[in-house]
């Protein structure tokens, strides 16, 4: 809704121009206009806003559920199974050891079950790392050179 709309400024407008009907000097017909007018512009913010809510409604698919084989989405957390409504699927991808996953990554480890090497992991004892993912049974897992397991 735009600020307008509840400014006391603008109230304090349209009552002046009410009283100047009264008095004679705003021909009724020109304040219908302009009521008319300003209703139009509300209504049309109105439906912008509405059509900006429906876009962020049909959100990104990133690959299909390793669990159920629904759409996987992203949302503000990360990603998740589509069908957690329907069928109770908690398929989801959050922060894996301190780190959101990007919708590459995340579109990597669904299609290919497997994620190319992501820097910056920070192992429980807040030693960085880096792994590949992997997706096996719905679960995420670590995959580490050998020489780069975190101690
Ligand atoms: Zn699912």
């Amino acid at each position: 809704m735009p600020g307008k709309l509840k400014s006391p400024e603008l109230t304090g407008e349209w009552e002046k121009k009410l009283y100047d009907i009264e008095k004679g000097k705003l021909e009724p017909e020109k304040y219908i206009a302009e009521i008319k007018q300003y209703t139009k512009e509300i209504v049309e913010t109105a439906r912008n806003s509405e059509s900006k809510a429906i876009s962020a409604a049909t959100r990104k698919i990133i690959g299909k559920c390793p669990a159920c084989g629904a759409d996987v989405t992203e949302n503000k957390k990360g990603y998740g199974c589509s069908a957690w409504k329907e069928k109770g699927c908690k398929f989801f991808l959050g922060e894996v050891a301190g780190k959101k996953l990007s919708a590459k990554q995340a579109k990597d480890l669904l299609e290919k079950g497997q994620t190319k090497t992501i820097k910056g992991f920070i192992s429980k004892k807040g030693n960085k790392f880096d792994a590949a993912l992997k997706i096996a049974g719905g679960k995420i897992e670590f995959l580490f050179d050998e020489d780069k397991k975190p101690q």
